[in-house]
């Protein structure tokens, strides 16, 4: 029996990691999860899995939760804020933390779980683009396990299973290519938000969506497989492969290839995550090749698709520089579902920002903290 605690239980992965629990009864109890403004869905939780503790860090939802519990006799004990994140990641009766919060708002939660010796199942990517030589060092020096719950690194963590490390020749990242694949710059001047949140193989949070339409998502995952994996940028590879069956691949030194395949469903690497190492029944639909028509296969745009090219150079200047890049994004992202910028802008702001910035500060915990502010604030200055 595993307990477990969700940073981030009311998003996309947070509910489909509850579905695992739900399901696999006999294997995990939730001990603790956190919420940020959706409160009407953590009463949902907590009347279905009575755990011990919740975090609530929007003071809008604090105060009608507390409403709730009190008037409902409630026994669920509600933190708030940071501290109450630290708190449900470092807990003494947990074994398993879930970190899949959006941003780098997991960063310290994350770090907190690992050195309170937790494993982590790491859907945050965002954590590993700005911190990952911290994290991987801390998780390292306490032994706790970092599983990815992307796709992607999911697919890569079970290719290299098995296998020696100095026989890996290269990651092959795949990517759908996003709602806008095979358009050109000009065909993307105008293009609405609501286009944009139209993926065409995942359903997930409209941060990770619109990461997928700019291509930063896989700009993000090459990062984040950079320090999962310990590799160069040059022996990570991105493949557009539209229909997503491939969820990611390696290549040895022979030149066979190993993939993970299966539905575009990611209750399949959560759920691979959280029994890390055993399997269980299959809780997706099970592929049937008779339905798949053909594999597809294609380079990336990179001029079209200018976040990814900037993500590869973030990552291969170090320092801070993708810090300065994943604030630049979040910011960009968030004022592009406002609609107060375009969508070229984002790639655009994101360039201007690590042209701008200083980046070759010690890479520190607090360093970070300060060029992920300094960012936010020359954007704001510039668009507001
Ligand atoms: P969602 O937007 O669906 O969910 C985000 C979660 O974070 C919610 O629980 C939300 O709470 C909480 N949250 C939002 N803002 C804050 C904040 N300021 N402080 C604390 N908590 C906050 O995101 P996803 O589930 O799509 O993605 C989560 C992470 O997983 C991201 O890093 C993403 O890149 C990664 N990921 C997601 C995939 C997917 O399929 N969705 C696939 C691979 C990786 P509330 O809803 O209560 O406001
Ligand atoms: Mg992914």
């Amino acid at each position: 029996m595993k307990n477990i605690s969700i940073i981030g239980a009311t998003g996309s992965i947070g509910t489909q990691a509850l579905d695992i629990i739900r399901q696999e009864k006999d294997s995990f109890i939730l001990m603790a999860f956190s919420v940020h403004s959706n409160y009407k869905k953590a009463i949902e939780i907590i009347n279905e899995f009575s755990p011990k503790y919740v975090t609530v860090t929007d003071i809008n939802a604090y105060e009608p939760l507390k409403e709730y519990c009190n008037k409902n006799n409630i026994k669920t004990e509600l933190l708030y804020g940071m501290d109450g994140l630290n708190t449900i990641a470092s807990l003494n009766e947990v074994d398993m933390v879930l970190t899949s919060v959006v941003g780098m708002i997991g960063l310290e939660p994350t770090l907190k779980a690992i050195k309170a010796k937790k494993d982590i199942a790491l859907a945050n990517k965002e954590t590993l683009v700005v911190a990952g030589e911290l994290v991987m060092k801390e998780a390292q020096k306490n032994g706790v396990h970092i599983l990815p719950v992307d796709s992607e690194h999911n697919a890569i963590f079970q290719c290299l299973q098995g296998n020696k490390r100095e026989d890996l020749d290269k990651i092959i990242l795949t990517a759908s290519g996003g709602p806008f694949r095979g358009r050109k710059l000009l065909e993307l001047q105008d293009v609405k938000v609501e286009e944009a949140l139209k993926h065409p193989n995942w359903s997930m949070g409209k941060k990770i969506t619109i990461d997928s339409a700019t291509l930063m998502n896989k700009g993000l995952e090459v990062i984040e497989a950079k320090w999962l994996f310990d590799t160069d940028y040059e022996n990570i590879e991105v493949v557009v492969h539209p229909q997503s069956v491939i969820h990611s691949m390696v290549q040895y030194k022979d030149g066979s290839i190993i993939a993970e395949l299966g539905s575009a469903d990611m209750r399949l690497p959560i759920q691979y995550a959280l029994n890390y190492p055993f399997r269980k029944k299959a809780i997706v639909e099970k592929l049937d090749f008779s339905k798949i028509s053909s594999l597809t296969f294609e380079k990336p745009d990179l001029e079209t698709f200018k976040c990814l090219k900037l993500a590869y150079e973030a990552g291969k200047a170090g320092g801070l520089m993708p810090t300065i890049m994943n604030a630049a994004n979040e910011v960009c992202v968030d004022l592009f579902l406002r609609g107060r910028i375009k969508f070229l802008d984002i790639s655009n702001i994101i360039e201007e920002s690590m042209d701008e910035l200083s980046y070759n500060e010690e890479i520190t915990l607090e360093n970070i903290f300060i060029k992920d502010k300094e960012t936010r604030q020359f954007i704001i200055n510039k668009c507001l």
